[in-house]
């Protein structure tokens, strides 16, 4: 197996559309831009680069940011064995010289010397330069750099530079309209369609409140749990406090009214 093959999407990832982010996704594969994903946490953008991935026939290297992610981490570095030292690429690297999409989930966790380090990779140059090793990788003809990013979580601080931002196209992803959101649920998690209109239902009222003590709405990743739980048996009320109340707050008033909302439907 060679090393793109295995990062390969075997099987259709199932992805259901919302607008006509598929077509723009592929024009702006051919034109090799680089595109970053907006939205929400759990709104479906990871499966949306999976699913590209597999309609592109291309190999995906995802990469979860985190603060104290530095360059390296992303570029490589030299590893100590027993023949002595020997470089080692790190996801980027690997993804521009296979020719794959590389997906860099929440960037804006990453330090900035971090996305630094992507600039030369977003434009004409397409080019990695490796300073430790003193190389420069030319990225393969079908690599594309893609990133998410959560305006949720903007703040002064953590914020990409306008520098970077403006290097990219934007696809802007939310909650999928009920209608959506409900076959997902039912697709994902196998229950019946009252169940899964019920969980969108305490999702939307949820959403209301994000800003007026929530900072974010009911994802819907967490209302996929939820039907799991459902699913496998577990009492609805029980399955959602523990998917939909108890992941996204503390504040006992908040779980007081997010438990009411729960109680309404079910
Ligand atoms: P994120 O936006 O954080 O990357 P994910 O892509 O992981 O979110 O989405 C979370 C879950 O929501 C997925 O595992 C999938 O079950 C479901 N989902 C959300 N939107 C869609 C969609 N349009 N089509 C199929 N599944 C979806």
């Amino acid at each position: 197996m060679t090393s793109a093959d295995q990062y390969l999407i075997k099987e259709q990832p199932y992805y259901r559309p919302v607008g006509n982010e598929i077509e723009l996704f592929e024009a702006a594969y051919a034109a090799r831009m680089p595109v970053m994903l907006k939205g929400p946490t759990g709104c479906g953008k990871t499966r949306f680069i999976e699913f590209m991935a597999w309609k592109l026939k291309r190999p995906l290297i995802t990469v979860a940011c985190n603060e104290d992610m530095t360059a390296s981490d992303l570029v490589g570095r030299f590893l100590l064995d027993v023949t002595g030292t020997r470089w080692q690429d790190g996801p980027l690297t690997t993804a521009a010289r296979i020719g794959a999409i590389c997906y860099l989930d929440e960037v804006v966790e990453a330090r900035q010397d971090t996305t630094v380090v992507i600039h030369p990779l977003t434009d004409h140059r397409r080019t990695l330069p490796l300073d430790k090793k003193g190389e420069l990788v030319h990225a393969h003809p079908d690599f594309q750099l893609v990133i998410s990013y959560n305006p949720g979580y903007q703040n002064l601080l953590k914020d990409l530079k306008q520098s970077t931002k403006q290097r990219f196209g934007a696809l802007d992803f939310n909650y999928p309209n009920t209608e959506v959101e409900t076959e997902v649920i039912i697709h994902e998690t196998g229950v019946d369609a009252k169940v899964a209109e019920k969980l969108v239902q305490i999702a939307h009222r949820a959403r209301n409140l994000k800003g007026h003590g929530l900072d974010e709405g009911i994802s819907t990743r967490l209302l996929v749990y939820a039907g799991q739980l459902i699913a496998k048996g577990v009492e609805p009320r029980a399955a959602c406090q523990m998917t939909l109340v108890r992941p996204l707050t503390d504040d006992p008033d908040m779980r007081d009214t997010l438990d009411a909302a729960v109680a309404t439907f079910f």
